[in-house]
C-alpha cells in the first residue's frame, strides 16, 4: 500500500528537499511533512463530488473553537506588531495549566508558538545539531523525524547518549497513553537529555507531566489549541517548562510567531475554556465499539481519534466511498466527527453503529444541479459551519442555527454561474430532511412553537407544529428583488421546500422597511420556533390523531 499517512515516508529516490544551489544538504532519508489526500484530490479520483468526501484525518474537532472576545480591536490595530511577550496569553495558559492540576505554573515559564509544530522546530534547534543524536519511536507524529534530521542529528531509537527524547503522550496515531510516573522515571534517569512530552491530545486522555516540571528541569511540555478546543486555523501551541529551562528556549523563539488576533482569542479560550471533549471522549467510544463488535482490532485510544490495526489497508476501500483517513502500513487513525458522520464511515467499514445520545442527522444529496452536505444536531449550541457559495444564505443559515440553538455544518457546491435559484431551494430542502432524521419518532418533542422577532422596523412571526402534517405558509413581504446578491423571493418558495421535507406545519410571515431585516428576522424566528419545538415536551408529542 502506498502510506498517505503521517509515518515517515522515506524514498531512496532522488530527494527534492536537497533543494537550491546552497541548501544544507539533508540526508538521503529525509522526508517533508506530508499531508493526507486533499478533498478535492480524492473527490477527483474517485469521481465524486467534493461535498460527498468526507475528511476523518486532522485529528482536529468537528466544530470551529468560537472566538470569546470582540475582536474588533485585534483587527483595528494590524499595522502594529503583537506585544513580542505575549504576556496575556501565557498568564492565561499557565491559568489553564494550573486550574485543578495541583501544578504552580509560573506565566515565565510558558514559551508561546505558532502551533505545537513551532515548538518541537523550536526544541529541535535548540538541544540537536550535528554529531547528537534524538531518540524517537518508529511510528509517531513525523515532525520529530523531520525537525531532528533538518538540525543535522541522528534519529534513533534507544534511549542512551542521545540529547533530546521525544515522547507523545497520548501516542499519535495509536491513542496509547504512558503513565505520568514512567515519563518522569524517564526524565530522571537522563538528566542530560531534553525530554519533550508532546501533549497535544492530552484534555481527551492520560496524565500530564505537568506537575513534575520542578522537579525535572530537562522536561519540556508541548500544548496546542489546535485539538480541544478547535482553533488548528489559529495556528497557537505554547511549551512549559521549568523556568530557567523555559529561558533556554524563550531565547531562541521568533520575536513574534503568533498574530495578535490569535494569541488573544487564545488566551480568551484559555481563560474560560468550553470545548467538547466530554461528548468527543464518548463518541470516541461508540465508535470503537462498534468497530470491535464487528471484528476490528481498535486498542483503546486516547486521542480524538481510534486506531484500527490491520495490514489490509482498509482505507483504499474507504476512500472509494469519499472517505479519507490516516492511512499507515500497519491501520488507519480515525478521527471522530460528528456522530452521523461516524456512522457512514462506521456502516463503509460494515460495521453496525450504537445508538448516538443526541438527535442528530447528516444528509448528503447530490443532483445535476447542485451537491451539498448537511450535518445537523439538535441538542447543539447553536454553532454553524455554513458555505454554500451565497453570502447571504450563509448568514440566514448561521442566524437559524443560532437561534434555534442547533449545530450545523452546511456545505454545498452548485451551479451558481447560472443562478442561485437550485442552491437555495436544495440547501433548505435538505435542512428539512435532516431535521426530519433528526427527529426520528418525534416522541417526546414538545411539538409546537411560536415566536415573534422584531429587528428594527421589521417583524417576523414563525409558528411550528412538529406533528407530521407538512404545510407551509410563507408570506416574506420583500420590497426589491435582491439583497446581499440574493433573489430574495427564492427564499419563500425554498423555506415551503424545508417545510415539505421536514414534515411539519411551518407558519412564518415577515414585512418592514428594509429587506435585510425583513429575510433576518424570518430565519431568526423560524429558529427561536423551532427550538421551543423540537425541546423535550411534557409526555411526549399529543395529538387527537395519534403522531401519523
Ligand atoms: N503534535 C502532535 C502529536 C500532533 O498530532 C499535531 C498535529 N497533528 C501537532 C503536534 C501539531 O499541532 P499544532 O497544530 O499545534 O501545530
Amino acid at each position: 500500500m502506498t502510506a498517505s499517512g503521517e509515518g515517515p515516508t522515506v524514498s531512496g529516490s532522488a530527494n527534492p528537499s536537497q533543494g537550491g544551489p546552497n541548501a544544507v544538504p539533508l540526508p538521503e532519508a529525509f522526508a517533508p511533512y506530508r499531508w493526507a489526500a486533499t478533498v478535492e484530490e480524492v473527490a477527483a479520483r474517485q469521481g465524486l463530488d467534493p461535498v460527498e468526501v468526507l475528511k476523518f484525518d486532522q485529528n482536529t474537532p468537528p466544530f470551529p473553537g468560537v472566538a470569546q472576545i470582540p475582536l474588533a480591536e485585534s483587527f483595528a490595530t494590524l499595522n502594529g506588531y503583537p506585544s513580542g511577550l505575549y504576556r496575556e496569553l501565557r498568564e492565561a495558559a499557565a491559568g489553564y495549566l494550573n486550574a485543578g492540576s495541583g501544578a504552580d505554573v509560573g506565566w515565565e515559564q510558558i514559551v508561546v508558538g505558532a502551533g505545537a509544530d513551532d515548538l518541537i522546530m523550536l526544541c529541535a534547534r535548540t538541544y540537536l545539531a550535528p554529531g547528537r543524536s534524538a531518540s524517537i519511536f518508529p511510528r509517531t507524529y513525523p515532525l520529530y523525524r523531520i525537525s531532528t534530521l533538518l538540525n543535522g542529528a541522528e534519529p534513533v531509537v534507544d534511549v542512551a547518549g542521545v540529547s533530546l527524547i521525544w515522547r507523545c503522550n497520548p501516542e499519535n496515531p495509536t491513542g496509547e497513553v504512558t503513565s505520568a510516573a514512567d515519563l518522569v522515571d524517564l526524565a530522571r534517569r537522563h538528566p542530560d537529555a531534553a525530554v519533550v512530552v508532546d501533549e497535544a491530545y492530552i484534555e481527551f486522555g492520560g496524565e500530564s507531566v505537568v506537575p513534575w516540571l520542578d522537579e525535572c528541569p530537562n522536561l519540556i511540555v508541548l500544548r496546542t489549541m489546535s485539538k480541544a478546543f478547535g482553533y488548528a486555523a489559529l495556528r497557537v501551541g505554547y511549551a512549559v517548562a521549568a523556568p530557567a529551562t523555559a529561558a533556554v528556549l524563550e531565547a531562541r523563539r521568533a520575536p513574534a510567531p503568533i498574530a495578535a488576533p490569535a494569541a488573544r482569542i487564545a488566551a480568551a479560550a484559555l481563560r474560560d475554556p468550553r470545548t467538547d471533549v466530554v461528548s468527543e471522549i464518548e463518541e470516541r467510544e461508540r465508535v470503537r465499539a462498534a468497530l470491535v463488535a464487528a471484528g476490528f482490532d481498535a486498542p483503546p485510544a486516547a486521542g480524538n481519534f481510534v486506531w484500527v490495526r490491520s495490514d489490509a489497508d482498509p482505507g483504499a476501500a474507504l476512500e472509494e466511498q469519499g472517505i479519507i483517513v490516516r492511512r499507515f502500513p500497519d491501520g488507519i487513525r480515525i478521527t471522530l466527527r460528528r456522530p452521523s458522520e461516524n456512522d457512514i464511515l462506521l456502516r463503509a467499514l460494515g460495521a453496525v453503529p450504537g445508538p448516538v445520545q443526541g438527535r442528530e442527522a447528516t444528509v448528503v444529496r447530490t443532483s445535476t444541479e447542485t451537491a451539498l452536505r448537511i450535518t445537523l444536531g439538535l441538542e447543539g449550541s447553536g454553532r454553524a459551519h455554513v458555505r454554500t457559495g451565497i453570502g447571504f444564505l450563509d448568514h440566514l443559515l448561521t442566524l437559524l442555527a443560532f437561534h434555534a440553538a442547533f449545530d450545523l455544518e452546511c456545505i454545498a457546491g452548485g451551479d451558481l454561474d447560472v443562478d442561485e435559484h437550485h442552491t437555495v431551494e436544495d440547501v433548505l430542502a435538505a435542512l428539512g430532511g435532516a431535521l426530519q432524521q433528526a427527529l426520528g419518532t418525534r416522541e417526546g418533542v414538545a411539538r409546537y412553537g411560536f415566536a415573534v422577532v422584531p429587528m428594527d422596523e421589521a417583524r417576523a412571526t414563525a409558528a411550528i407544529d412538529l406533528v407530521r402534517r407538512a404545510h407551509a405558509e410563507i408570506a416574506l413581504a420583500f420590497t426589491v428583488e435582491r439583497v446581499g446578491g440574493l433573489v430574495v423571493s427564492l427564499l419563500s418558495h425554498a423555506l415551503e421546500r424545508f417545510a415539505m421535507e421536514a414534515g411539519c406545519t411551518v407558519h412564518v410571515e415577515s414585512s418592514g422597511a428594509d429587506d435585510h431585516h425583513i429575510a433576518e428576522a424570518a430565519f431568526k424566528a423560524l429558529g427561536q420556533a423551532l427550538r421551543q419545538a423540537v425541546a423535550p415536551g411534557d409526555g411526549g408529542i399529543r395529538s387527537t390523531k395519534g403522531l401519523a
